[in-house]
């Protein structure tokens, strides 16, 4: 394993941070730190990055254990929001800094950088001051400092989050494609769900300072280890009160907490649904067109569900008596764990 961290544990004053934290990176991978504000993430990457002393744990990178190591001497690049280009600097300056620092000759760092404003598709912006570039040239010119010194491990703390929705998104491809020609291991953190599910290898759901649960983002979206993750990947309705759910075993259904992705949710008019004795009675509230797909609002016994429906199938119309049919639901019993799928 390329990273390691065990147990990394972090408060400020009485507030707990980070708790309990341990997971295992391959080599080579991009992971995604996922959450919502406040949830820790930052904090993981700075104990990682060696700017903030865990209060105990420990980290690994390449079977070396870093606790003690200056950031510098830990091999890792980063980009940090608000770790700025240098301002008076150029472009060409900013990407050599780190190898001025490592005390490269003239020849290879001319070299080195050149090699990078070509890979980064930079080219002809090496005398512009950062000012002198968009917000996305100047995110290339951050990634390419970074990599400069040839790190092991890379770390990006909301590389885009100040970048407008329509470069963020070509940045992210952007991303991708040159950690995977770099081959280098990548930890980003965002709170972006969308971002996170299109560009990593790996996902890292952190919430309240715990890793709820690490894998693809496949895996994630289809066996959601908690009711957070569950809500947090992927849409879904939330149901507290599941007890007269027809089909399912009302003692389980009783003692536990159930959440439905809308493609589980069969909604039709009497005779389109496939097994109607299954079915409850429901009213369409609303519905919405979704490209792909209608998404009906519906409402079973107070609750209203989110559900989709194929285009193929006649449009609802708000008022509608509909059966609405439940295929699968995530059951969460009191602490919180899956237990049926
Ligand atoms: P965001 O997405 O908003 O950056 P995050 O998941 O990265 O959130 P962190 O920045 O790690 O979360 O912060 C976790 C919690 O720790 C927050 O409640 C924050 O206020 C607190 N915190 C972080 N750094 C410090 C500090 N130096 N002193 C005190 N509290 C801190």
């Amino acid at each position: 394993m390329h990273i390691v961290a065990k147990h990394l544990t972090k408060s400020f004053g009485s507030f707990q941070a980070t708790k309990d934290v341990s997971f295992e990176v391959e080599k080579g991978k991009l992971i995604g730190l996922l959450g919502p504000s406040g949830g820790g993430k930052t904090t993981i990457l700075r104990m990682l990055a060696g700017l903030e002393e865990p209060d105990s744990g420990d980290i690994l990178i390449h079977g070396k254990r870093v606790n003690n190591e200056p950031p510098q001497s830990r091999g890792i690049g980063f980009v940090f929001q608000n770790y700025a280009l240098f301002r008076h600097m150029s472009v060409f300056d900013n990407i050599a800094f780190g190898l001025t620092v490592q005390k490269r000759t003239k020849a290879q760092i001319k070299e080195r950088v050149q090699q990078l404003i070509e890979l980064t598709g930079l080219k002809g912006l090496e005398k512009r001051l950062p000012h002198q570039l968009s917000g996305g040239q100047r995110q290339r010119v951050a990634f390419a400092r970074a990599i400069a010194p040839e790190p092991q491990v890379l770390l990006l703390d909301e590389p885009f989050a100040a970048i407008d929705a329509k470069v963020r998104k070509e940045l992210r491809t952007w991303l991708k494609e040159m950690i995977d020609r770099v081959g280098i291991t990548t930890i980003f953190v965002t709170h972006d769900q969308e971002e996170a599910v299109e560009v990593a290898d790996q996902i890292m759901i952190i919430h309240q300072g715990r890793l709820e649960q690490q894998g693809s983002p496949i895996d994630i979206y289809k066996h959601p280890r908690t009711p957070f993750v569950a809500g947090f990947i992927g849409e879904s309705n939330p149901l507290d009160d599941i007890s007269n759910l027809k089909g399912f075993d009302p003692d389980v259904l009783s003692r536990s907490k159930a959440i439905i992705r809308p493609e589980f949710i069969e909604v039709g008019l009497p005779g389109e649904v496939s097994y109607p004795s299954a079915a409850e009675r429901g009213i369409v509230r609303n519905v919405f067109f979704r490209g792909i797909h209608w998404q009906v609002e519906v409402e079973v016994e107070g609750d209203r569900l989110f559900a989709y429906r194929s285009l193929e199938l006649p449009e609802l119309k708000p008022g509608t008596d509909v059966h609405v049919l439940i295929h699968r639901l995530y059951l969460f019993n009191e602490e919180r764990h899956l237990i049926l799928e």
